[in-house]
């Protein structure tokens, strides 16, 4: 099928579109640079930027891909998680997108996106995959049945998402918001076992009572006193070794528990999602440790982990080809979606 994707979930106006599993059009425009000196993802500028990229994005996607609203077969937009303002500006130009062209709609997971968009590069998905889902808002390991059936969630963070962490961890060390790419890149030049940071949730009780779950918040208050420390003895912070052990332990627990739960539960293959897998080290390190225990890794290219709307077009695609009833067109966007969710449905 032929489907259009539509992302407004955070900062990026993202339009995509694919033909069956090719993708034919991928354009994002971001409104980061009005909120990096915010320090953070400000909701109402985010929404307002959406409103006014929102149709010229669709349009230039329509034309990289060389399709007309006629030739397309379903729309998907994002439904949720993500900002509620910036979801609204996504799901209200869908809404009339298909009303006016007869187009089916679907609103989708965003989450469930992330990990679906790896499907344009790789093929289905095989029962038995181990998902690995590492974002800005959210870091869960799922047993993956059917992207647009069930999915099953063995764990998640108790409190900080390891891409907040990074950001978190980036201020500490005075880098612009967001600071995982930059983490990514100081570290680069570090040495990973400078620091022996904490790696959250992994003693032996722990182990016991959150053998799946993550913790990163721990650890960036590691980060934190360290610099504090070396900062009051008088000493300058060698900023690419905290970066780099920093990034060493959260790639560490992430793999470690990552294929500890793919062995529990039969999967013979790694499948990782969302906006830190575009990070170099858990890139190789997921590699490394599949490749240890004899499991397959599937990743998306780094361009494709970071939001944009070809993974709400692939996400589409497959719901199409599963012969998923379309949304009704009074679907709310729902901030707190759960990933139970593949796509919401309402008109009672
Ligand atoms: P969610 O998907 O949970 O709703 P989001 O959409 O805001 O959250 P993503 O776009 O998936 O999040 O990911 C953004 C996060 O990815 C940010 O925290 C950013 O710092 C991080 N990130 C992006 N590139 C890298 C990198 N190379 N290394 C580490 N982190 C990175
Ligand atoms: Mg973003
Ligand atoms: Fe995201």
């Amino acid at each position: 099928p032929l489907v259009l994707g539509i992302e407004s979930s955070c900062d990026e106006t993202g339009v995509g579109i694919v033909r069956g599993l090719d993708l034919l059009a991928n354009e994002v425009a971001s409104s980061m640079d009005q909120h990096a000196r915010f320090g953070g993802v400000v909701p109402e500028v985010a929404s307002r930027a959406h409103l006014e990229a929102m149709v010229p994005t669709v349009q230039r996607a329509l034309q990289t891909a060389e399709v007309t609203w006629d030739d397309l077969d379903a729309i998907a937009v994002t439904a949720g998680p993500g900002l509620a303002g910036a979801l609204m500006v996504g799901v209200g130009a869908a809404k009339s997108y298909a009303q006016a062209t007869g187009k089916p709609l679907y609103g989708v997971n965003h989450l469930r996106a992330h990990l679906a968009v790896d499907t344009l590069e790789h093929g289905e998905v095989e029962p038995g995959t181990l998902g690995l889902l590492v974002s800005g808002g959210h870091t869960s390991l799922l047993l993956i049945e059917d992207l647009a059936g069930k999915v099953t969630e063995l764990g998640e963070t108790i409190d900080d998402a390891a891409g907040e962490a990074y950001d978190k961890v980036a201020r500490i060390l005075g880098m612009p918001f967001p600071g995982g790419p930059h983490i990514d890149k100081a570290a680069q030049d570090g040495d990973a076992e400078y620091v022996n940071f904490p790696r959250g949730l992994t003693s032996g009780r722990d182990m016991q009572r959150h053998r799946y779950d993550y913790s990163f918040s721990g650890l960036k208050t590691a980060v934190a006193r360290w610099v504090e420390a070396q900062r009051a003895e008088g000493r300058d912070i060698p900023i690419n070794h905290v970066a780099a052990s920093f990034q060493e332990a959260v790639c560490d627990v992430l793999t470690r528990k990552a294929i500890l739960a793919a062995k529990e539960h039969g999967a013979d293959t790694l499948m990782l999602g969302g906006g830190v897998v575009a990070n170099s080290r858990l890139r190789a390190l997921a590699w490394e440790r599949a490749e240890a225990a004899g499991m397959r890794v599937r990743q998306p290219r780094p361009a494709l982990c970071t939001d944009n709307g070809a993974m709400v077009a692939a996400l589409g695609s497959h719901l199409v080809a599963a012969d998923v009833a379309p949304s009704q067109l009074d679907f709310p966007a729902d901030s707190s979606l759960s990933i139970d969710v593949v796509a919401l449905a309402n008109g009672e």
